[in-house]
């Protein structure tokens, strides 16, 4: 799952339009995006009141612009005028001349506005937009029924050798091989559940636990590289940091000093870099990864396309890889937008010879599309959920026998 699954479980949104087909349209898309705390309104006039009278609070307001009686500037005006904190997003019929103009408004008044989708839109446009929602550590930290571990647990289960990694493998399109795998952090509850990074890694990160985290993850993955190289399974693994755990200026040498360990070139390892949490020391984090790259590790930048992996990070750093986000992936193939990202992204890539991974393919006609515009490599529930580390081996074998490889 992604960073963004569980904020989306939690989130609380209100939908303004007078329009019962769209509210439809909405609590079908909205349904199947995991959120299922949203309330309608069907005037401006009653989503105010539900704000004033009986304080309600959202995390999401979605509202129409043409409405009667209180139209959607008037209720713009006011979110800003009671100071609404949480995301807005406009719908509307309206061109895109004046939708870009109401971005611009609500930008002016401070308000959080995330974009303005015009009608008809589709599944994937809404995602895409939900993408833009900063998330905050405390919402992403858990979903309902999921509680987030504590700093107390992690620290105490860090001692204990947790965590556990399991492995994702990464296609090359043109051979169909699998030359990479990316390590991904579980944790084994004591009931013996494996818990998923967004119950730890949040929680981690705003303190200097994620430095033991990612510590423990680099090593256990390194050693498995070792062991598979060892067994002729000869492959790169990418690991995951997030900015913060690159805030540590002997970090390329202590990074070093374990391939050097485990007679693991850096050659065979990618730094995947994403930027989850707000950066103490930007400065440092730099230096840190340009190191990085000298001492022969490939960088990449996850999570490429929302709001926190910029073009504008590719510019500053020598990544050599783009790993473009499943938010843009999923479902390409039936939306316009993404396939306009895709491609405008894809095409980026290739200019600045930069490799591009698609993640998050799910289905072979997203696959298909991918191919079509150029991925360099894909990654998702099509070709494999990742698995933990000693079922790898057997998974690849059936990999190279299928008539996926050549
Ligand atoms: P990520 O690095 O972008 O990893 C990809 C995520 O997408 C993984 O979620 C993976 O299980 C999920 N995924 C892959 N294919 C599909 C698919 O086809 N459909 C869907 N719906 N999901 C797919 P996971 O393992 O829950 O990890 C979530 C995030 O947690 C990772 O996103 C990464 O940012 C972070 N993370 C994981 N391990 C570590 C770690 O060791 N350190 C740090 N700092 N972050 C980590
Ligand atoms: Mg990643
Ligand atoms: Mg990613």
């Amino acid at each position: 799952m992604s960073n963004a699954e569980g904020f989306e479980k939690k989130i609380k949104v209100l939908i303004v339009d007078n329009d019962e087909h769209v509210q439809q349209q909405l609590k079908l898309y909205f349904t199947d995006l995991g959120i299922d705390n949203y309330q309608f309104e069907s005037s401006a006039a009653a989503a105010m009141s539900n704000m004033v009278q009986q304080q309600q609070s959202y995390d999401l307001v979605v509202t129409d612009l043409n409405m009667p009686n209180v139209d959607g500037i008037t209720f713009m005006r006011f979110l800003s005028k009671v100071e609404y904190d949480g995301a807005l997003m406009i719908i509307s019929g309206e061109d895109r001349r004046l939708l870009n103009s109401v971005v611009q408004l609500g930008n002016a008044q401070n308000l959080n506005i995330i974009g303005a989708m015009q009608k008809p839109f589709d599944r994937n446009e809404l995602r895409l937009m939900l993408g833009q929602m900063q998330l905050s550590a405390d919402k992403l930290a858990c979903a309902p029924g999921e509680l987030s571990l504590t700093a107390d647990e992690i620290r105490q289960g860090l001692t204990r050798g947790n965590p556990e990694i399991y492995f994702q493998p990464k296609v090359a399109v043109d051979s169909m091989s699998v030359p990479s795998l990316e390590a991904l952090a579980r944790w084994c509850a004591e009931d013996g559940r494996i818990l998923g990074p967004h119950l730890f890694i949040p929680v981690a990160e705003q303190s200097e636990l994620i430095n033991d985290l990612t510590d423990q993850v680099f090593i256990k993955s390194v050693e498995q590289l070792a062991r598979w190289h060892g067994q002729g399974f000869i492959c790169s693994v990418a690991i995951n940091f997030s900015m913060r755990s690159l805030e540590r200026i002997s970090l390329p040498d202590t990074l070093s000093a374990i391939c050097g360990d485990y007679k693991v070139s850096p050659q065979n390892i990618t730094i995947e870099i994403t930027e989850t949490c707000i950066m103490n020391q930007e400065a440092v984090a730099l230096d840190v990864i340009t190191r990085l790259h000298l001492k022969g590790f490939s960088l990449s930048i996850d999570d490429f396309g929302t709001g926190y992996s910029s073009i504008e990070k590719l510019n500053k750093l020598p990544f050599s890889e783009i790993k473009i986000d499943r938010a843009f992936v999923d479902g390409a193939a039936d939306s316009y937008s993404s396939r306009a990202i895709l491609e405008s992204s894809i095409a980026m890539g290739k200019k600045m010879g930069i490799s591009i991974v698609s993640e998050g393919v799910e289905t072979q006609q997203d696959f298909e599309l991918l191919r079509e515009l150029g991925t360099d490599y894909v990654q998702g529930a099509f070709f494999s959920e990742p698995i933990a580390a000693d079922s790898v081996l057997q998974w690849v074998e059936n990999w190279n026998k299928s008539s996926h490889s050549s």
